[in-house]
């Protein structure tokens, strides 16, 4: 009984999961890699889930987003980056980092329950900024390249300190938006 019971409970997670990722417009196979899902039984799921919302939800085919120079291309998503990057840090969603400062050697990210943590740091996001620009997929791919750390980490900023997310190499001190020169600024404005 204790084993039936268990793989119900697991099941339920998974497709808990999967619609928490629908709601959020993520892709088919990012709900596959995240829950273990067949595309078959995530298309099922979300013409049921369809059928009751009675909204017309957009559906992303093709490719998730694979680039990184998207979090660090203007002043206004960089900013973002550094908010989620928190939430995601905050909330679990990150391996531990090393005293090193280095992330640990990343077993795979995707999981139920590392999923449902990426659920909750988006929707803090979302709560913080409801107008940000950084969709739920661009999270997924930005839990994936920091935890990774091969082009993306969690840095400070060269003026105050503050958390934020750099490129790997950076060309130039990182600086964070409130630190960058006022012509800086104003080039990217
Ligand atoms: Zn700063």
């Amino acid at each position: 009984m204790r084993i039936c019971d268990d793989r119900y409970s697991r099941e339920r997670a998974r497709m808990e999961l999967a619609l928490r990722f629908l709601r959020h417009e993520a892709r088919t196979q990012t709900i596959r890699a995240w829950t273990g899902l067949s595309d078959d039984r995530i298309r099922k799921l979300y013409r049921s889930y369809m059928s009751h919302v009675r909204r017309e939800l957009p559906r992303h085919r093709g490719k998730s987003p694979h680039q990184v120079a998207y979090f660090t291309r203007s002043l206004r998503v960089q900013e973002e980056s550094a908010l989620l990057a928190s939430m995601l840090s905050l909330l679990g969603v990150l391996p531990a980092a090393h005293p090193t400062g280095a992330l640990a050697e990343a077993l795979p990210l995707a999981s139920v329950r590392r999923g449902e943590l990426l659920c909750q740091a988006f929707e803090a996001f979302r709560l913080l900024l409801p107008a940000a620009q950084i969709s739920f997929e661009h999270a997924v791919f930005l839990a994936g390249a920091l935890a990774r750390g091969d082009q993306l980490r969690l840095g400070d900023c060269g003026g105050c300190g503050s958390l934020m997310v750099t490129e790997r190499f950076p060309l130039r001190l990182a600086r964070c938006v409130h630190c960058a020169s006022p012509q800086q600024a104003r080039s990217h404005a």
